[in-house]
């Protein structure tokens, strides 16, 4: 099948420049990509290069575009080089979407179940049961040997584990059970949505749920889904309330163009310098607990005066990341660690350092590794994983702290999935200041292989103007 396609340049201005280690950032810039199958479904995918973090440039991207045929077969989306990260990531989630929209559109019958069953929604890359409605009485809740096999679809999973999300569970006083639990699966993860067990009479207990999954595997496409066993037990405990909810990501919805920030745990980006002093307090109210800090702007003393003030005047229960971009030279990377390890050793009130991004510049990946064995701060490495090549080189090289990980930048999805569902890696997606259709692609990806107790990087929409604008066609049009 071949695919139409058009694409478009787009600017947006920062309504601040960002001020990092390489200099001001003022413009952002790159290509919308608008991918059109014969039955008229739509898939949008976004370029935004960041050539200095190590991606292809805007004009790479653009000359690459202009050379592409006007109709493009899945064979060419899906053989993009690796030199270009940021085409491959855009074509691919793009085509992706365009999947995703001709399933709902061809089968929205499939989406609703009857009452008390969940329905499998083949999304191509996907399984997606919902309306999931349980309803027990007088009984233990145990989930037990609920096994799914699904044949002809596209994924295969094993070792589930369950992340409800919305899951509701009405108890009054005594023990239920729901013996064959249909369960929702959504990117290799069984996800119920929406949930509802009313029950009556019950104590309610969890026991060997996991409700964060990690080690989800996904076999190659065009494998039969098999379930091997139980997926969740719930027995032995007491959940006191009437409402429960699990994970705090369990609760939000999945990521909707129609947002611009789903309700998700997010870090937001601080201004550098003094007006991060002031700049955290609206961000905190809006529901932000994990804050981003660029270090290396201004000279080491003057930083770490206003870390320490600035780790006193965020609350107790705030996290912080101190991203240096590479910018550090090792005696101030040494100096920022012996800074943070000891606001570790004595927290006295203080935010919590999460860890420093990125201190040293990509060269000098050995220093790092050293530094994260020497001291406590954990450390990230961002720019040094740019794309997946490297984020592999990185992992076989031995590197086990945490990997930053910008999608629109990192390359394939499909690779980088492979990649995360074969090695356990504590990785937190980034944005890339990409407007809503790269971070709803990348926030994707990030629900899908994301470590779920560290926030996710997309909280950077108000360093933009109109960042907000969520409506794709409309930001189409407006290019
Ligand atoms: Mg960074």
């Amino acid at each position: 099948m071949r695919y139409q396609w058009q694409f478009q340049p787009y600017r947006r201005r920062f309504k601040q420049a960002l001020e990092t280690s390489h200099g001001l950032w003022t413009l952002r810039e790159g290509i919308i990509l608008r991918l059109v199958n014969e039955a008229g479904n739509v898939g949008w995918g976004e370029i935004a290069p960041i050539p200095w973090f190590g991606s292809e440039t805007l004009e790479q991207a653009w000359s690459f575009c202009h050379q592409l045929p006007s109709a493009l077969s899945e064979e060419l989306i899906f053989s993009i080089p690796n030199a270009l990260p940021c085409c491959q990531f855009a074509f691919e989630s793009a085509w992706e979407r365009m999947k995703e929209q001709t399933l709902d559109n061809a089968a929205p019958q499939r989406r609703s179940g009857a009452e008390g069953e969940a329905a499998f929604v083949d999304e191509g890359l996907t399984l997606r049961p919902q309306n999931l409605n349980s309803q027990a009485q007088n009984s233990n809740i145990a989930v037990q040997n609920s096994n799914i096999a699904v044949q002809n679809s596209n994924i295969a999973v094993q070792n589930l584990t369950l992340r409800p999300q919305n899951l509701i569970i009405q108890a009054q006083t005594s023990i239920v059970a729901v013996p064959h639990s249909k369960t929702l699966a959504q990117n290799s993860k069984f996800l119920p949505q929406s949930s509802i067990t009313p029950l009556q009479n019950s104590d309610i207990a969890v026991q060997n749920s996991e409700l964060q999954p990690q080690n989800s595997k996904l076999r190659p496409p065009h494998a039969i889904v098999a379930v091997p066993s139980s997926i969740v037990t719930a027995q032995n405990s007491i959940l006191q309330s009437q409402v429960s909810t699990i994970n705090p990501r369990a609760v939000s919805p999945r990521p909707s163009l129609l947002s611009p920030l789903p309700p998700l745990p997010h870090s937001v980006l601080l201004p550098a310098g003094t007006a991060a002093l002031h700049a955290w307090k609206p961000l905190w109210q809006k529901g932000f607990r994990t804050f981003k800090w660029k270090i290396g702007v201004q000279a080491i003393v003057t930083e770490v005066e206003l870390l320490h003030e600035l780790t006193q005047t965020l609350p107790p229960t705030a996290k912080l990341r101190l991203d240096a971009n590479g910018g550090l030279s090792l005696n101030e990377a040494i100096q920022w660690l012996q800074v943070c390890d000891a606001l570790i050793d004595n927290p006295n009130h203080s935010a919590a350092i999460e860890y420093i991004e990125q201190p040293l510049d990509t060269a000098q990946f050995q220093t790092m590794q050293d530094l994260s064995r020497r001291y406590q701060t954990p450390i990230a490495l961002d720019e040094s994983i740019a794309t997946l090549q490297q984020l592999q080189t990185c992992y076989a090289n031995g590197w086990r702290g945490i990997f930053v990980i910008k999608p629109a930048i990192v390359g394939s999805p499909k690779h980088l999935r492979q990649f995360c569902q074969e090695h356990l890696i504590d990785a937190v997606f980034s944005s890339a200041f990409e407007t809503a259709i790269g971070r709803q692609a990348g926030l994707q990806l990030a629900e899908e292989l994301g470590n779920l107790d560290r926030a996710m990087g997309y909280g950077t929409t108000h360093w933009l103007d109109d960042a907000d604008i969520d409506d794709v066609e409309q930001l189409w049009q407006t290019l």
